[in-house]
C-alpha cells in the first residue's frame, strides 16, 4: 500500500506539503450537515479543495464522501496534526503517522514552554505577544527594544470613522475571479440542495476570498498597497455602506491554509522598511496575527475541549430565529440588521461589527454560549472550531469568567453611536433607555449590569460602569421593560 499525505481543508496551501507523498484530499457531505452552515462556505472549501487537487494533477487523489472517516480506512497515511480536537482524534484512530502542526507564528512546542507555570488567571495576550516580538525578532531594533520605543500602537488606532462620509475612500479589496471549477462547485451545491441532501445559509453571490495560494498571495499583495496604510486608525470603527473598511480579509486564506501568517506578516514588515505603511498600522496589523490569531488558536489546545461548555454568567437563551436564518428583514435595529445583512450576503463581517454589535448583543440578551459558537461557526466562511470557542466564549460572552478577557465586552448605543453610523438611520435611539424608543443595546448594556452587579462587584476594571448604574432613576422600570422585550 503506498503512503499517502492526507491534507485536510485548513491544509491546503504549499507549506502542508513536503512533496514527499501522494496527496489525498477528501470532500465530505457530512461536514456541512453537523451545523447549518453559510452557502458560501461551502462553495469556499469545496472551490479550494478541487482547486487544490486540480493544481497537484496526478499527485492527488480526490476522494467525494459522505463521511471524513470512510475516506481514511484501511489507509496508509501521514498527516500534519489538523486543527480540532475531531480531526485529531480521526488521524490516531486510522493509525496515521502525525507530524507537528503548522500555520501558526508560534509552535504548539514554544506555546507549551511559555506558557509552563503560568495559571488560566495570568494569560494575558499582551506578554504572550511580547515574548513572540521578542524571539522573532517582529519589529524589534537591534539593541532588543520594540521598533518606535512601545510595543503597543492601540491608543493610536481608535479613531470614530470619518464624519460626513459612507466610505473610507480607498480602493477595494481585490476580487477572484470565478472558473470552471467555482461553476461545477455551483452546480454541485445546487443539486445537494434540490435533492434535500443538506441546507444551507445565506447567498452564495460571487466567490470574494481566495481559493487557492496564487489568490491569496494576491489578495495580500492588494491589502498591503491599497489598506494597510490606512488599517491603525480605522481598526475599530464602522461604516454602514462600508462592509470592508481597511480589513484585510485574509483570514479565510490563512484558515484555509493556503498562505502561511508568517508571510501575510513579513508582507507587512517589507512595506513599513520601504515607508510605504506607517507603523501604527503595521504594529497594528502585526499583532492581530503574531498576536491574536496564534494566542486563540494555542488556547484552543489549552484550555480544552469542554471550554466551550463554560457557562459562569448563566446564559441560557436560544439564539433567535432571526439570527440562525440570517434574516435581516425581520431586525428592527440598524446595526444589527446591517451585520445581519452583511452575513447573509457575505458569511463575513469584520471583527467591530463581530465583536461590538453581534457579540455584545447576544452577551446582553443572554444567548447560549454554546449555541451562539455553533451559530458563528457555521455563518461564518472564516469560522473553524479552534477560531470560535475563545472568541465567542471568551472575548464576547464573558462565559469562562475572564480567561480571555479580563472584563466583558459590553457597551450601550453611545459607543455604538461614536465609533459607527449605524444610528442615524434607526427607529431606536441610542440616548434613550426607557419606552418605545430605548435602544436595545443602551437599556440592554444596564439590565445586564443589574444582572450581574454582585459578580462585577469584584473586578475593579468594572467599578466606573456600576457606580453608573448606581445612579439610573429609573433601573426599574428600564429592567422590566427588557425583561419583556419582544422588538429589536
Ligand atoms: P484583519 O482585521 O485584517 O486582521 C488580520 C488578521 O488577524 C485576521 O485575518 C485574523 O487572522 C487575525 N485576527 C485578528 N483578531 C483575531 C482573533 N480575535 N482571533 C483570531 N484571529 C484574529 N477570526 C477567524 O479567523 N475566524 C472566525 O470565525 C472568527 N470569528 C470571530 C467571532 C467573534 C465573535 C469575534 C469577536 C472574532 C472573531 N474572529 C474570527 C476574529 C476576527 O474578527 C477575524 O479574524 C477578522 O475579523 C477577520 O477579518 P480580516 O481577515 O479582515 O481581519
Ligand atoms: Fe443600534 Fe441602538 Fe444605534 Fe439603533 S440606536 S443602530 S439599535 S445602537
Amino acid at each position: 500500500m503506498t503512503r499517502q499525505r492526507i491534507l485536510f481543508g485548513e491544509q491546503l496551501g504549499p507549506q502542508f506539503d513536503d512533496g514527499d507523498e501522494p496527496i489525498l484530499l477528501v470532500e465530505s457531505l457530512a461536514a456541512f450537515r453537523k451545523r447549518p452552515t453559510h452557502r458560501a462556505k461551502a462553495h469556499l472549501y469545496l472551490s479550494a479543495i478541487r482547486h487544490r487537487a486540480a493544481e497537484l494533477g496526478d499527485r492527488a487523489e480526490l476522494v467525494r464522501t459522505d463521511t471524513f472517516r470512510s475516506a481514511l480506512t484501511g489507509r496508509d497515511l501521514v498527516a500534519v496534526d489538523p486543527p480540532s480536537y475531531a480531526a485529531r482524534r480521526l488521524v490516531r484512530s486510522v493509525g496515521a503517522e502525525v507530524l507537528p502542526s503548522r500555520g501558526f507564528v508560534t509552535s504548539e512546542e514554544q506555546f507549551a514552554s511559555w506558557v509552563r507555570g503560568r495559571d488560566e488567571r495570568s494569560l494575558v495576550m499582551d506578554t504572550f505577544y511580547r515574548a513572540v516580538r521578542q524571539r522573532e525578532g517582529i519589529l524589534m531594533t537591534r539593541g532588543g527594544k520594540p521598533v518606535g520605543g512601545r510595543f503597543s500602537y492601540d491608543a493610536d488606532n481608535r479613531q470614530p470613522p470619518p464624519k460626513k462620509q459612507e466610505r473610507l475612500g480607498i480602493p477595494d479589496p481585490w476580487w477572484p475571479e470565478e472558473d470552471e471549477i467555482d461553476a461545477g462547485v455551483r452546480a454541485d451545491l445546487d443539486r445537494w440542495e434540490a435533492d434535500g441532501a443538506v441546507r444551507f445559509l445565506g447567498a452564495d453571490g460571487p466567490r470574494r476570498f481566495a481559493a487557492t495560494t496564487a489568490e491569496a498571495r494576491t489578495a495580500l499583495q492588494h491589502f498591503v498597497r491599497d489598506r494597510l496604510p490606512v488599517f491603525g486608525p480605522w481598526e475599530d470603527a464602522t461604516l454602514a455602506a462600508d462592509w470592508t473598511m481597511a480589513h484585510s480579509l485574509l483570514s479565510v486564506a490563512m484558515n484555509l491554509g493556503l498562505i502561511d501568517p508568517r508571510e501575510v506578516v513579513d508582507a507587512a514588515l517589507a512595506a513599513y522598511d520601504r515607508g510605504e505603511a506607517p507603523l501604527n498600522s503595521v504594529e497594528g496589523f502585526v499583532r492581530q496575527i503574531v498576536g491574536w490569531r496564534d494566542w486563540m488558536w494555542h488556547l484552543y489546545w489549552h484550555l480544552g475541549e469542554r471550554y466551550v461548555r463554560r457557562n459562569v454568567l448563566g446564559a441560557r437563551r436560544r439564539v433567535p430565529d432571526a439570527i440562525w436564518e440570517l434574516d435581516a428583514a425581520a431586525i428592527e435595529a440598524n446595526c444589527l440588521s446591517s451585520v445581519v445583512a452583511g452575513v447573509h450576503e457575505h458569511g463575513w463581517a469584520h471583527h467591530i461589527q463581530r465583536l461590538m454589535v453581534l457579540g455584545n448583543f447576544a452577551l446582553e440578551h443572554a444567548w447560549s454560549p454554546a449555541e451562539t459558537t455553533e451559530w458563528f461557526t457555521g455563518a461564518f466562511v472564516d469560522g473553524t472550531p479552534w477560531v470560535m470557542p475563545t472568541n465567542v466564549v471568551g472575548m464576547s460572552l464573558h462565559a469562562d469568567g475572564g480567561v480571555v478577557a479580563t472584563k466583558p465586552y459590553a457597551s450601550g448605543g453611545a459607543y455604538i453611536d461614536r465609533m459607527t453610523d449605524y444610528c442615524g438611520g434607526c427607529r431606536f435611539d441610542p440616548k434613550v433607555r426607557v419606552g418605545e424608543d430605548a435602544c436595545p443595546f443602551t437599556a440592554g448594556y444596564w439590565a445586564f449590569l443589574d444582572k450581574h452587579r454582585d459578580r462585577f462587584a469584584a473586578n475593579p476594571r468594572m467599578a466606573q460602569p456600576l457606580a453608573g448604574l448606581g445612579r439610573l432613576k429609573d433601573l426599574d422600570q428600564l429592567v422590566e421593560q427588557e425583561r419583556h422585550r419582544t422588538r429589536w
